[in-house]
């Protein structure tokens, strides 16, 4: 059931050699319940209990991983901006929220908030956020009905009571808060009994695989076997999206016309198959229904249906066109901040489940282009919906399937208040998921660590009965080096596990500086050995430019898991003042219809590569540092309507005009850009 559980007197043996190394500082003493201000450090994780079956890997439990370096920065700007302060200027998640006993927003927001609330606020260890999260986390389980059902009572949905039940899991792990399983069963036990008479409906009919990660959680806590009963009760009323990518039908842009909204069918299951945070949701159903159903195919449908919807509506920002239901390959088509993270979310699940390295290649390319390209530098203001190639975020009438024209605003609730919300879980998630564990079994033996996806951090767990300290090192993803530092307060037998992306052809990977074989891309490199204090492990990643192919044969430039953009020029234009922020359209103030002159035969000859020193933003236009120069000449039949840029010419083109040098940056240092470009023809 559960593996490397230690005991007390195994944990503070931990800190007192970790006081001898001089780092004990920043572990907080254990008790059997760390007040909420104060974060147990954890020493176990939970395998899935029997009969549900094993996974690859799993997470280890919140607090095992620390963000450090850029990644802790991001997360302080998120803190600083609306994350940290959305309850101060927005009424939705204020005083009067239905999740704090007030008659206001008693929907899905509250939760939302605090998704990403409380995993940002304790990897923080920030006393401020956590007093903030704290008051919604004690009217939640303080205020459970005598039937069991939690939250507001004004409105009974299923759906908001899946998100804080995820919080709330979060929350347990970082605290041990001893409230919260109790709660969690009496909840459970209510809804296994209520449901045949009501029944999941709309998003929670389409969402239910979310509600499964917490029946299972707790399923591998207690051990109630009617939790199982639950899991079957869910997936028999949810929504069956593997049929739906079996024989996937919806392979062009949705239209309101086909989704009958005129006449008020917005909540038929048509358009909820349709709706992009759904299917970014529902990525996550097969691996998570697998753990109970046991069978391979649910296992691997991830694959196919990111298969699908890369080939249907795949865009180079390593997102799929939802703006707001499936839109098609067009680059000036959008994708919704919530699928963002909503996406993110089941990679990670779908990464740990199954171990495929895939899911890490992707979950990457969100993290470090969609999600910071789709907020201001501050973490402010946000877009609904942002798109590829983005040359004017503005009131004008856009080309979207269903969204409102203030979609691509950046703003406090541009189209609609759900991402204002939601956005907070992506960073703080992705964070906790740079390293799994590999649990003990026959075929792998000792239990270990995988480095699952790369950014700078450190990691406090136990493996093999010695604690262990690991620190990664990087500048990653603007460079390609990333060094771990591997401190087990006494030598340690244990696997360590490492993701090659499948772009990273030509990787070393050292141990004490001695090269062991190169691993191959797409794969994970185990390394087993005897692990000292002070060991290091040096990975080198290639990152040399590459070229994807978009639609109408257009091409992106990637290099490593970054996707580069033209920076067009950037006029900000107040709309209006909204309390602590603003709403904002933004105008372009230079050409970007430009066609690229690449030799897909020499690509590194094609394009010259600028580092600069990484500084306090790395994904902002100011600090960009890496920047990438190609040949470009102007397409002037390429142009805009209606501030949407018309689809990219079919490649290869043709220009007469003059050949002009233009500079790439990372797309999330781009508000305004080209993406997906026109290839010249050679
Ligand atoms: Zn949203």
């Amino acid at each position: 059931m559960s593996t490397a559980r230690k005991s007390g007197s195994t944990r503070r043996h931990f800190l007192t050699r970790l006081g001898a190394l001089g780092v004990a500082s920043s572990l907080p003493a254990r008790r059997l319940f760390a007040s909420a201000s104060e974060p147990s450090a954890p020493e176990s994780a939970f395998t899935n209990r029997a009969p549900l079956a094993a996974n690859t890997f799993y997470f280890l439990p919140q607090g095992s991983i620390r963000p450090a370096g850029w990644l802790k920065n991001q997360l302080r700007i998120q803190a600083d901006g609306l994350s940290g302060h959305l309850d101060e200027t927005w009424p939705d998640v204020g005083p009067d929220s239905g999740w704090l006993g007030g008659k206001g927003e008693s929907w899905e927001r509250g939760p939302y908030f605090l998704d990403g609330l409380v995993p940002l606020a304790w990897l923080l260890d920030d006393a401020r956020l956590k007093s903030k999260a704290q008051r919604y986390l004690d009217w939640t389980l303080e205020h459970q009905s005598p039937n069991g059902i939690i939250g507001p009572s004004s409105n009974d949905d299923w759906w908001p009571r899946i998100v804080m039940l995820k919080v709330l899991t979060q929350y347990q792990e970082f605290t041990g808060d001893p409230r919260v399983i109790p709660v969690m069963d009496k909840y459970f036990r209510h809804q296994l009994a209520e449901l045949p008479s009501r029944p999941l409906r709309d998003w929670s009919k389409f969402r239910w695989q979310d509600e499964l990660l917490s029946v299972v959680w707790l399923y591998n806590r207690t051990g109630s076997a009617y939790l199982l009963n639950l899991a079957q009760l869910l997936r028999k009323q949810g929504y069956d999206w593997q049929a739906q990518y079996d024989d996937f039908k919806y392979t062009e842009r949705i239209t309101a016309e086909f989704l009958n909204l005129e006449k008020g069918d917005g909540l038929k299951d048509l358009a909820l198959a349709t709706h992009g945070v759904n299917n970014g949701q529902a990525v996550k159903t097969g691996p998570v229904w697998s753990q109970v159903s046991a069978s391979p195919a649910d296992r691997s449908a991830a694959f196919k249906m990111i298969s699908a919807l890369n080939k249907y509506h795949g865009l180079p920002n390593g997102m799929f066109s939802c703006d707001e239901h499936l839109a098609g390959r067009d680059p000036s088509q959008g994708s919704e901040l919530c699928t963002v993270v909503e996406y993110m979310c089941s990679l990670e699940h779908a990464l740990a489940i199954t171990g495929d390295p895939s899911f890490g290649d992707q979950l990457e390319k969100l993290a470090f282009n969609a999600l910071p390209g789709t907020l201001t530098d501050d973490m402010w203001a946000h877009q609904y919906n942002q798109e590829p190639n983005q040359v004017e975020c503005s009131l004008h009438h856009r080309p979207w399937t269903t969204d409102g024209p203030e979609s691509n605003l950046f703003g406090l609730e541009p189209n609609f208040g759900c991402c204002t919300a939601n956005f907070n879980q992506g960073w703080p998630k992705f964070a906790s998921s740079l390293f799994l564990l590999s649990p003990a079994n026959d075929k792998a033996g000792a239990a270990g660590l995988v480095a699952a996806a790369y950014a700078p951090c450190e990691v406090n767990f136990v493996l093999a009965g010695i604690p262990v300290h690991i620190v990664e090192e990087t500048s990653y993803p603007f460079r390609g080096n990333v060094t771990f530092t591997v401190n087990p307060v006494s030598p340690a037998n244990f696997p360590m596990q490492f993701r090659i992306p499948a772009w990273a052809q030509g990787t070393s990977i050292s141990v004490n500086g001695q090269a062991i074989p190169p691993p191959s891309p797409g794969s994970f490199a185990r390394i087993e050995r005897q692990w000292k204090p002070g060991d290091r492990v040096e990975l080198s990643f290639p990152m040399l430019p590459r070229v994807s192919r978009w639609f109408n044969n257009s091409i992106a430039i990637e290099r490593g898991p970054l996707v580069f953009s033209l920076n067009i020029g950037e006029s900000w234009v107040k709309l209006r003042d909204r309390g602590m922020t603003a709403d904002w359209q933004v105008f372009p103030t230079t050409p970007w219809n430009y066609a690229l002159s690449i030799n897909e035969a020499s690509v590194t000859r094609s394009i010259a590569v600028s580092e600069t020193k990484i500084g306090e933003g790395p994904f902002t236009a100011l600090h960009s540092p890496v920047r990438l120069m190609v040949k470009a000449r102007k397409l002037n039949p390429w142009r805009a309507e209606d501030g949407a840029a018309a689809p990219p010419p079919q490649s290869p083109v043709t220009s007469d005009e003059p050949e002009e040098t233009i500079t790439l940056v990372p797309y999330a240092a781009a508000k305004l850009r080209i993406t997906a470009f026109p290839q010249l023809k050679s």
